[in-house]
């Protein structure tokens, strides 16, 4: 995903209309002349471009909608995304289940469901899990199964994207599987396989809060701590694919121990479960709390509601463990900016979708606050830090839009018409 520009040679036609795609993406409806003027081509090119696309039905004229008026009589019609020219089926492989869902080229979600792991965890019990799963979804979707072009699947750990194997899964227990080839058997279609937070970054780009931002920094706060980098629009994957693994820097030396196995990690500290254990042995320590579900936290409850809760009701334990959450993901925050010097940083994850008073600012409010404090020497208003749009389904959406962002630089150069498409179909999961 470069900057939106174009070339006037017969040569890069495909070229443009992957151009002329990503703008209406970002900007919505636009008349052909004002995209003609931001990609830098002529008025002609531009109806040729929009033809075709119209032919392969992943653009459409709106009519109906206004467009500022030009000095001329002919009034001009806008083109947009068609948002039914292509689904795609995203899966979030997480750390407790499986969240799938079916989204629109437009990005727009059609169904959704989560199901948790089974006491089995092996390859074949969670592929078949996915399978009638993703059965389900595209059932209650309603999506003609022959307009879906792809799946994709955001892992939570290290993935190799190129063959879709899954290097290491920390709560599957998993070590090099297969994960894509065998998808690929059981779904018969394409499967994509990436690291989650970079999914999300994917998504965020195409359909989020840094659809203009071609640098920018993705900090997913979950059970996970992780992060993803963009730069100049392409997302940095790194050697070994596994860039952003920022979970897993050291910030207490000698802290508590880690699912890596080393000690003091970021993810030790200021991931869910990191809270969720601070919690339990606080609990265990008679320290006073509100917090309800105490007998299911004890038990290993991996759910952050009774903490969110409690901390509405102003418990204070609960208040001070949002706080110092926010408060190492701020100077994480700070880190990064230093290095890498982004337009944005987007933070994901549950807690963003909570409206909780942590002391007379909320979970956000600390982050920003930390950040700006330790990283002096930068300007970082509020609006260089902000939260994603995208909550609980942040990954399962990025899993999508690995494939909507591949067909969007890929499909126009194939000459795609609407109609059945050519590599089977889901119809053996109906
Ligand atoms: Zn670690």
């Amino acid at each position: 995903m470069k900057e939106f520009t174009g070339q006037n040679s017969p040569v890069m036609k495909a070229r443009n209309r992957t151009a002329v795609l990503k703008l209406l993406l970002q900007r919505g409806p636009m008349a052909r002349r004002d995209i003609a003027a931001a990609l830098m081509l002529t008025p002609a090119t531009i109806t040729n471009v929009a033809r075709e696309l119209i032919q392969q039905g992943l653009v459409e004229e709106n009519a109906d909608l206004e467009v500022l008026p030009v000095a001329v009589t002919k009034k001009p019609i806008p083109i947009g995304i068609r948002a039914d020219g292509a689904f795609a089926v995203g899966i979030n492989l997480g750390f407790t289940g499986i969240g799938i869902g079916v989204l629109d080229l437009k990005g727009e979600i059609h169904a959704l469901e989560v199901v948790y792991y089974t006491e089995r965890h092996d390859p074949a019990t969670v592929i078949a899990q996915v399978v009638e799963t993703v059965g389900r979804v595209l059932a209650a979707s309603a999506v003609d199964p022959t307009r879906i072009i792809g799946v994709g699947v955001g892992v939570a750990g290290v993935v190799d994207p190129g063959t879709g194997t899954v290097r290491s899964h920390l709560s599957l227990g998993w070590r090099d599987v297969k994960l894509g080839q065998l998808l690929e058997q059981a779904l018969g279609r394409p499967v994509t396989v990436i690291n989650n937070v970079h999914a999300i970054a994917v998504c965020e780009r195409l359909y989020g809060v840094a659809s203009h931002a071609a640098n920018f920094v993705e900090i997913l706060v979950s059970t996970i701590v992780g992060a993803a980098i963009v730069v100049d629009g392409e997302l940095h994957r790194g050697l070994e694919a596994a860039a952003g693994l920022i979970g897993h820097t050291r910030v207490v030396q000698d802290g508590p121990v880690c699912t890596c196995g080393r000690r003091g990690c970021l993810e030790a500290v200021a991931s869910n479960w990191a809270l969720l254990r601070d919690a339990r042995e606080a609990i265990a320590r008679g320290e006073p709390t509100t917090i309800q579900d105490v007998e299911a936290l004890m038990a290993g409850s991996v759910s952050m509601v009774p903490i969110y809760e409690a901390a509405k009701g102003g418990d204070h334990l609960a208040i001070e463990l949002l706080r110092r959450q926010a408060t190492y993901i701020g100077s994480s925050i700070a880190s990064l900016l230093y290095l890498l010097d982004p337009d944005l940083v987007v933070v994901s994850g549950p807690v963003l979708d909570e409206t909780i008073d942590l002391g007379g600012t909320d979970f956000l409010g600390i982050v920003r606050e930390t950040a700006r404090e330790q990283a002096m020497l930068l300007n970082v208003p509020d609006s260089r830090i902000q939260p994603s749009r995208f909550g609980l389904d942040a990954v399962t959406r990025g899993g999508a839009s690995i494939v909507l962002d591949d067909f969007l630089d890929t499909a126009p150069f194939a000459e795609r018409r609407r109609g059945p498409l050519p590599n089977g179909s889901f119809k053996t999961l109906r």
